[in-house]
């Protein structure tokens, strides 16, 4: 096989639930694509790193001209409520069912003992610090996924919190789902909805 075909099975091989057989298949598709749309995925894939960063206030993905994300930056949106989420793919299926308007924070993981996460390495300061400047945050929304590393990262918050204030959580609604991401718009809106 001729070294730079090999080289793109490997690199397709290497992403998240691709086997051997679809990253050849994906990699001849390639081969045989269009030259200008093969050119555009590769200025793509190299501008992604370089356009793409972390949003200052709530650790989601912004362009890398905006300190901070469209969410963060909406006017209209709901400031007495922050919804805290493992990772920014859960923050954007949350987003995209509409049932929430206020605001978002993104730990960034889960605690785990077995893959070395611990709570030091996620973003609770930042959250912390949020509720503490902002006076008008009455409500924080723990949408963790239904699992035991969801459990302990969500116990944690709750026995950090730097003030009074509403504690809910989702995931009870969640265990039939399996997880945030993958749950429909339907088990997202009641579980919103029937938060407690
Ligand atoms: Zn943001």
């Amino acid at each position: 096989m001729p070294e730079a075909l090999k080289r793109i099975i490997d690199m397709i091989h290497y992403l998240p639930g691709i086997g051997e057989k679809t990253a050849a298949k994906l990699a001849f598709f390639l081969l045989k694509a269009n030259k200008t749309y093969v050119a555009n995925f590769a200025k793509a894939l190299s501008d992604l790193h370089e356009k793409v960063r972390e949003c200052e206030v709530c650790h989601g993905m912004t362009d890398v001209e905006h300190p901070t994300c469209p969410i963060c930056s909406d006017v209209r949106r709901d400031d007495t409520m922050i919804c805290v989420v493992e990772d920014y793919l859960d923050m954007l299926s949350i987003d995209r069912t509409g049932v929430f308007r206020g605001r978002y924070h993104v730990l960034g993981g889960v605690i785990s003992p077995i893959q070395w996460t611990t709570p030091d390495k996620l973003n609770y300061d930042s959250l912390f610090a949020r509720i503490l400047e902002n006076p008008s945050i009455s409500e924080i929304i723990l949408a963790m996924n239904p699992n035991i590393e969801g459990e302990a990262t969500a116990l944690y918050a709750i026995g950090h919190m730097p003030r009074e204030v509403r504690i809910s959580r989702l995931s009870k609604w969640l265990p039939h789902a399996g997880s945030i991401e993958y749950a429909d718009e339907i088990t997202l809106l009641s579980a919103f909805k029937g938060r407690g």
